[in-house]
């Protein structure tokens, strides 16, 4: 018995460290392992060299709607549905794997990143809470992020639906997003 609590101390440890370096918020760290805050806190000092920010989370649903999080945000779902559907995977291991999977489209050049590992985490909390949804959208097909029980026999997606502000700040001209590539993305 002792040996076992060893064995899932070390597990946690392990998932910590990771999430640490994925860059979780403390919030995310103590959701979800059985550590205690002193240790979360220090290895989160061990692998950052900070201390980690403090205050609450300051996501509501809302972000997740406006243009930009939005395509990130369904690019996540598409991947984390995946992993849930296909491979048996859930909870934070199919997670931790779909935002390794966002991070390599970051990598590859296709997007500039929006979404952090705990923004991503939150994500899915409000999927588990039927907060959010996944709607098809009626002219690409795609899938994306929207607010639940909205009725979306009409729903056309951000892609499809660009604001014109969209692309026009700085970052955005440094790397537009690269619309057909994303679409292909969310459509598999
Ligand atoms: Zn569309």
């Amino acid at each position: 018995m002792k040996n076992k609590r060893i064995i899932d101390e070390a597990e946690d440890i392990h998932r910590a460290v990771e999430m640490v370096q994925l860059g979780a918020r403390m919030q995310m760290l103590e959701a979800e392992t059985r550590l205690s805050r002193e240790k979360l806190l220090k290895i989160y000092k061990e692998v950052r060299g900070v201390s980690p920010p403090k205050g609450m989370l300051p996501f509501s649903t809302d972000w997740f709607m406006t243009w930009q999080p939005n395509v990130h945000s369904s690019l996540f779902m598409s991947y984390y549905r995946f992993f849930e559907q296909c491979t048996g995977l859930v909870g934070l291991d199919a997670i931790i794997k779909s935002f390794h999977l966002y991070l390599d489209q970051i990598e590859s050049g296709v997007l500039e990143p929006v979404l952090s590992l705990t923004r991503a985490w939150t994500l899915v909390r409000f999927f588990d809470a039927d907060l959010l949804q996944l709607s098809t959208c009626t002219s690409c097909g795609g899938q994306f992020v929207a607010h639940a029980y909205e009725p979306n026999a009409h729903f056309v997606c951000g892609l499809c639906n660009m604001p014109s502000r969209a692309g026009k700040s700085v970052k955005a001209k440094q790397a537009p997003v690269k619309k057909t590539r994303v679409r292909e993305l969310v459509t598999v």
